[in-house]
């Protein structure tokens, strides 16, 4: 799999190199020889939201401060979106964090994403170690704990240990870790409680407030501040918030007209963005809720159904639900649908803000799709996927390789200039 990526990375080169475009650059950077030459970056106060939301972590790519977060084939990678420099945070760029002295110990993929909080990361460790004596396998250590590591300071520590919850939804405000957690019921059903850990003394408090299911899963907590947290009911179109030295009052903020639901939310300071939407998508409207004022202003209506939505600072940038047909591949002789990815944004200041258009592949790129992406300034970085002909058929699953190999395209917004972040 990887040596074929790598010659589909060698096709795509040479196509570049025999069609004269200039706008292929390749970023290979790392701790100590940083390409300089391949490197630009145009300052832009634009930035993304520092949102630790499940639909800002879903995406697996996580902007913070100067850096964007992620995890490529190796390792964690910690990438200075300014300088380009790339960086591994457990400073080994093929660690497989199995060594006890690595300040990842234990941490692998599988486990819920981790949660980047004020320059520390928080992870969880759901690690099984075989324990080998003499060079022969003996048992087998399970190793479950709540993780911090303080990136900047090279500091790692176990919150708690023994610590395993199948929780879907966490956040963080001020020193304490907040999740859901199942507890089961008299007669055997799951029932989902909130609870909290202090970050400082470990200490846990069970059961502040009893999830509102509107199904299964509780719903989703959307943001935090130093007193509240706040929820939201993607179903009921609602959007409320607790206070956390009292969770015996729900507030409600912002509840969606009948027939509608919310979706996309992003937050920012004092302000909520997101879309309100009727049962199969056929209306989408850009919504701002003000915390301060409690009003919602609708900024824009969408033509046709969304696929994926990311707020900057300024922006909402987003694609549309739609698909091209590019072929059939060599194998199976199925017929390839990839996602559009043209990218379009709309102002989130503008009081009657216009659709934009950002981004298309085109040419050499016609049959590259974009799987989900972030945007800071001028850059949106993305995850791909990549298809490239066979004789008359296209080649499949090299193109998921993107996702597997973690490389991270960097697309400028301006020019549409591609980097690769290797
Ligand atoms: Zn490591």
């Amino acid at each position: 799999m990887k040596s074929n990526w790598k010659s589909v990375l060698w096709i795509l080169f040479l196509c570049f190199s025999l069609c004269s475009c200039d706008t292929l650059h390749i970023i290979t950077p790392s701790n100590d020889d940083v390409d300089i030459q391949e490197f630009s970056y145009r300052e832009n106060d634009d930035m993304w939201l520092q949102t630790q939301s499940s639909y800002a972590k879903a995406s697996k790519l996580v902007g913070y401060g100067d850096y964007l977060y992620y995890k490529d084939s190796k390792s964690f990678v910690k990438y200075n979106v300014k300088t380009g420099i790339k960086t591994y945070i457990c400073g080994d760029p093929v660690c497989s964090h199995t060594a006890k002295d690595c300040p990842l110990y234990g941490y692998t993929d599988f486990g819920a994403v981790p949660l980047f909080y004020e320059n520390k990361l928080y992870y969880f460790v759901d690690y099984d170690e075989g324990i080998y004596v003499n060079g022969i396998f003996d048992h087998v250590e399970y190793v479950n704990n709540f993780s911090c590591y303080d990136i900047l300071n090279q500091k790692h520590h176990v919150i708690l240990d023994d610590f395993f919850v199948n929780f879907v939804e966490y956040i963080i405000s001020g020193n304490c870790f907040y999740y859901y957690h199942p507890y089961q019921d008299d007669e055997g059903n799951y029932i989902y409680y909130l609870n909290s850990i202090n970050l400082t003394n470990s200490v846990i408090t069970e059961k502040l407030l009893l999830a509102d299911l509107d199904g299964k899963q509780p719903n989703n907590i959307v943001a935090a501040s130093n007193d509240q947290i706040y929820f939201a009911s993607y179903m009921y179109g609602e959007l409320y918030s607790y206070n956390i030295s009292d969770f015996s009052t729900k507030t409600l903020l912002y509840e969606a007209p009948d027939g509608y639901n919310i979706a996309h939310i992003g937050c920012q300071d004092e302000s909520f963005y997101f879309v309100i939407q009727n049962s199969d998508c056929s209306d989408q409207k850009l919504c701002y809720y003000n915390l301060n004022t409690n009003e919602t202003t609708i900024l824009y209506s969408f033509t046709s159904p969304l696929s994926h939505v990311y707020y900057t600072q300024s922006y909402a940038y987003f694609t549309y639900n739609e698909k091209k047909t590019i072929g059939t591949t060599s194998d199976t002789q199925e017929t390839i649908n990839l996602p559009a990815s043209k990218i379009y944004r709309v102002s989130l200041s503008d009081t009657i803000p216009s659709e934009e258009f950002v981004f298309e592949f085109t040419d050499n790129m016609s049959m590259f799709s974009i799987n989900s992406f972030v945007v800071s300034g001028n850059y949106i970085y993305a995850y791909y996927i990549s298809w490239v002909p066979s004789g008359d058929e296209l080649t499949s699953s090299d193109g998921y390789n993107s996702i597997d190999d973690r490389i991270i395209m960097r697309i400028d917004v301006e020019t549409g200039e591609i980097y690769y972040i290797k």
